[in-house]
């Protein structure tokens, strides 16, 4: 399957961004990969490596097409996190953010001013987040690596990084990598982001049936008459996880995350071809990526390994083109996980536990916004235009329990009382 999309050259605002974000992905990652396991240590949480790019290289780090310094925070732990927990294979990691030195850039930025990317093969995201997130991740990276560790079927976002570019004019970008949790391989028919509010929760319905693309909200779910079908079996295990990942994010004093749900209906199948035309290809010179494999040329670091791949398996006269091409079939790779297991998500199923028509891809996203004085201002002006519990910024544990009931009220005989009551 073949998807068109906007090539973005050289001259693109992002696109030396974009080369160094994966310049510094590669030689960090593969620095850290190059050594041998060890088990972590509390230092390992608040590591962090520096390493300086310029168009001459030195020993340590090869030359750039420019000039710019990247940071990896706790190298260890992430990869920790990729390999032990989110069942990352090291090689196939590298090569998907960096290989072929392609990325797609996700529409126009959200209101939080973040610029998403996808990887080519559509199986990462890099997310620019803000410092106060950005400090917030390293703040409860403890907690969250626990938190993984003993629930690996979590929803949360899993996140295989964190760095920082910095540009020579001293603009510093912060970025993390984590899971897409939509497949590469099925159009995503309709899609929810959640949060159990109700309050300016809507996507407005006409625009919605022009863009089977857009993003809607609760309302829009309440208003459609959508239940989560699922039988009692991944109901109850569906329900387990969302209260422990809620729990969580309680602990740490997080709020306005959401559960983001894709719908692939099994019988409409890839026909209305819905990535297309949202991708745009960052495309490098060929050349680039030959002259970094002959630099590379007879090393064994998993760098060079997955360079030699790259080169092999990029066909220099399709490079560049405007084309991308996604895989029909699932590559198994997410099978280990309950909510992941069919087809990268989780099938619906009757009371029965027989299959239905539809596919979910479900999981808790934007979670690094901490309860502070900035949403504790915006709470206090907004509750005073409206009903206090039912807008986004409540506290913590408020946000926390007002979204566990909601999921637990759009799940088919749930137990939260059938249909959610929009008052
Ligand atoms: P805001 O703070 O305004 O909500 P944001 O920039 O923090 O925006 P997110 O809420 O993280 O952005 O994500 C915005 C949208 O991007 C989501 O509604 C979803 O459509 C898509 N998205 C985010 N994370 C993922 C993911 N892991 N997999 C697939 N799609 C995602
Ligand atoms: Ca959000
Ligand atoms: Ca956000």
């Amino acid at each position: 399957r073949v998807l068109v999309g906007n090539l973005i050259g050289e001259d693109h605002v992002n696109y030396v961004l974009m080369y160094n974000m994966l310049t510094g992905i590669r030689i960090a990652v593969s620095r850290c990969q190059a050594k041998i396991k060890r088990p972590l240590t509390d230092e390992d949480f608040t590591a962090r490596h520096k390493f300086s790019f310029d168009i001459v290289g030195n020993e340590l780090t090869p030359s750039a097409k420019y000039d710019f310094k990247f940071k990896d925070y706790a190298p260890w732990v992430f990869r920790d996190l990729r390999e032990d927990y989110f069942q990352l294979d090291p090689a196939d990691y590298l090569l998907s953010l960096t290989a072929k030195y392609i990325l797609s850039e996700l529409g126009s930025p959200g209101k939080s001013g973040s610029f998403f990317y996808f990887s080519r093969d559509y199986r990462f995201i890099i997310k620019t987040i803000r410092h106060s997130e950005h400090k917030f991740l390293l703040s409860i990276l403890k907690d969250y690596h626990a938190h993984v560790k003993n629930n690996p079927h979590t929803l949360l976002s899993r996140f295989y990084g964190l760095h920082r570019v910095k540009l020579p004019r001293g603009r510093k970008i912060h970025f993390v990598i984590m899971n897409n949790l939509f497949p590469p391989h099925k159009d995503v028919h309709e899609t929810f982001d959640l949060k159990g509010s109700t309050v300016g929760r809507e996507y407005p319905e006409e625009k919605a049936q022009k863009n089977p693309r857009a993003v809607l909200k609760d309302l829009n779910w309440i208003n459609r008459d959508k239940m989560l079908e699922l039988g009692p079996e991944k109901r109850a295990l569906l329900t387990e996880q969302l209260r422990r990942d809620s729990e969580f994010l309680k602990k740490v004093r997080v709020m306005d995350y959401s559960l983001l749900v894709g719908i692939h209906h099994v019988q409409r199948g890839n026909r209305d071809n819905l990535r297309s035309n949202t991708l745009k290809v960052f495309s490098p010179s060929v050349p680039a990526i030959r002259r970094k494999n002959t630099q590379l040329k007879g090393s064994r670091s998993p760098e060079a390994i997955a360079m030699r791949r790259a080169m092999r398996e990029s066909d220099p006269k399709r490079l560049g083109a405007e084309t991308l091409d996604l895989p029909e079939e699932d590559t198994g790779d997410r099978q280990q996980f309950i909510f992941y297991q069919d087809e990268g998500g989780i099938q619906a199923t009757n009371e029965t536990n027989e299959p239905m028509d539809t596919l979910y891809y479900l999981g808790v996203i934007d979670i690094l916004t901490p309860y502070s004085g900035v949403k504790k201002m915006e709470h206090f002006w907004k509750g005073l235009s409206a009903d206090r519990h039912k807008i986004s910024p409540v506290p913590p544990n408020e946000y926390g329990d007002r979204f566990f009931a909601f999921m637990k009220a759009i799940m088919r005989g749930g137990g939260g009382g059938g249909r959610f009551k929009a008052e």
